[in-house]
């Protein structure tokens, strides 16, 4: 069983469908404390992404992952574009410099996936000059990041981590309610911004339990 780009359009679907679906919610969060536009400017990205799954599907990871990255830029715009693009290019360029170990095929395997996701995040912090605790898509990542790093190294079987995946995603997004923004515009409300979750959290969330399904469902799928 590998992980491939092949997978890339139902994920991106699923994606589509989860933010769709969680559009008004997550647009409340983001008027109660941000400007409103955060779901239709993650929504051009979507969309700017399902236009591009079959050729993504072609892809390696390394050129899938760059091209991710440069579209949510471009697509998406603003400080949610530059951080998901962050992501996606750092990713690349961390697959890039792991060792090949066949000429056609990068296996993606637990540990691989949990470095290159760890880079990803480490240059998202970068990126925005935040870390965890200041009510952004960071308390999502973070966690998301540690505790896959934590399965490598304990050799957990991938449903469980999985599992573990989803649990984690969603802890770190609600306990963006409590925190105090200290970045973007929600910063500028102080003390307010306390009592709502972000809505920048609630959107990695919601995308990384769609894209856990996917993967889980994939998982059990007969080959
Ligand atoms: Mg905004």
């Amino acid at each position: 069983m590998q992980f491939v780009p092949a997978l890339l359009p139902s994920l991106i679907k699923a994606i589509d469908n989860v933010i769709e679906t969680n559009a008004e919610e997550v647009t409340a969060l983001d008027q109660a404390i941000g400007d409103g536009d955060h779901v239709t400017n993650l929504q051009r990205g979507i969309k700017a992404l399902t236009a591009q799954s079959g050729e993504l599907a072609q892809l390696d990871w390394v050129a899938a992952w760059q091209k991710i990255g440069m579209t949510m830029m471009t697509a998406v715009g603003g400080a949610s574009g530059s951080l998901y693009g962050t992501l996606f290019v750092a990713m690349s360029k961390a697959a890039r410099s792991r060792p090949v170990v066949s000429g056609v095929e990068r296996p993606l395997d637990l540990q691989a996936f949990a470095e290159v996701f760890g880079s990803g995040v480490d240059a998202v912090k970068q990126r925005g000059k935040a870390d965890a605790g200041e009510k952004t898509m960071l308390d999502v990542l973070i966690p998301v990041a540690a505790s896959l790093r934590q399965a490598a190294l304990d050799g957990v079987a991938l449903p469980e981590v999985l599992r573990n995946i989803s649990r984690v995603a969603i802890a770190g997004m609600e306990s963006t309610k409590d925190m105090l923004a200290t970045k973007g515009r929600a910063s500028f409300l102080e003390e307010r911004s306390r009592g709502h979750i972000d809505a920048g959290a609630k959107t990695s969330q919601l995308m990384i339990c769609a894209l856990v399904s996917v993967l889980a469902e994939h998982l059990t799928a007969p080959s």
